[in-house]
């Protein structure tokens, strides 16, 4: 597999083709950006972590009947995936009410749903990522009625695998945001990544925050707590 030109970076990764017209080649960066990009740092091991964990998590998710963009890890940082045309769509699930949910509906942080909670964001950066519902969606041709019931199906397949799997090693799965994209034949696949960056993890016993909120809020001990999610996860 040869890495071509870069196609496209991101603030957390950079997108590369390789001489298969199906595959790309991601690279996880140690940048970090919070607050639609306001706010701007470094997490030092940061990619590596990213990496690890989210292959680790996707092919546990693979092996549980959920597609996965996930072809092969080829370095600390660099994984092949297969190539997809992304759905412009964050798909937020949430179990406990944190970020933005808690400020939006003046709910206490920590608080347990009633219900899970499943949100889109329509994925602009210039219009700062707005909230949607599904008629938005619709009626910006983002997705088919069809592709959106499968992503909603998908997602709480996911909730419960990823929450299961997590609660084993004392991490409570507050919430988290994925991608999906479509294959070149159609088929929907979890694409992007599952990582400290996109998901809220908390110690079950302490209640400590171990993900991205950390940098977000100016917590202290950022890559302590990147480590801590790789070592439950990955024995290291
Ligand atoms: P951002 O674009 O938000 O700054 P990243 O730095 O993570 O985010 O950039 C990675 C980009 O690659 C994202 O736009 C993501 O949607 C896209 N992407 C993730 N997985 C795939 C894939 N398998 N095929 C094509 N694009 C992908
Ligand atoms: N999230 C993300 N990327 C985004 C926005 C949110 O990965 O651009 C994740 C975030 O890490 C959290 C969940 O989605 O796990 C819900 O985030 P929220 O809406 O509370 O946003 P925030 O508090 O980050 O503004």
């Amino acid at each position: 597999m040869k890495k071509l030109e870069q196609l496209y970076e991101g603030k957390a990764k950079k997108v590369f083709k390789t001489d298969d017209p199906n595959l790309y080649i991601v690279d996880y960066k140690d940048d970090a950006t919070a607050f639609n990009g306001l706010k701007k740092g470094t997490i030092a091991g940061k990619g590596v972590i990213n990496n690890r964990v989210s292959n680790h998590l996707m092919k546990m998710l693979e092996k549980n009947g959920i597609p996965t963009h996930l072809v092969e890890e080829i370095s600390e940082r660099e994984t092949i995936v297969k190539k997809v045309t992304i759905i412009p769509l964050e798909v937020i699930v949430r179990n406990i009410a944190a970020g933005s949910l808690a400020k939006r509906l003046g709910m206490e942080e920590g608080t347990k749903l009633q219900h899970t909670v499943l949100e889109y964001c329509y994925k602009d950066d210039e219009l700062g990522d707005p909230l949607v519902n599904e008629y938005h969606i619709y009626a910006l041709g983002a997705a088919t009625k069809e592709e959106l019931d499968l992503i909603a199906d998908y997602a709480f397949k996911i909730n419960r695998l990823l929450s299961d799997y997590l609660k084993d090693l004392n991490i409570e799965l507050i919430d988290y945001k994925i991608e999906f994209g479509k294959t070149p034949d159609g088929t929907i696949i979890l694409a992007d990544e599952i990582s400290p960056d996109t998901c809220r993890f908390w110690d079950s016993v302490t209640g400590e925050k171990l993900d991205k909120d950390r940098f977000r809020r100016d917590l202290g001990n950022v890559e302590g707590a990147y480590h801590e999610i790789m070592k439950r996860l990955l024995g290291e």
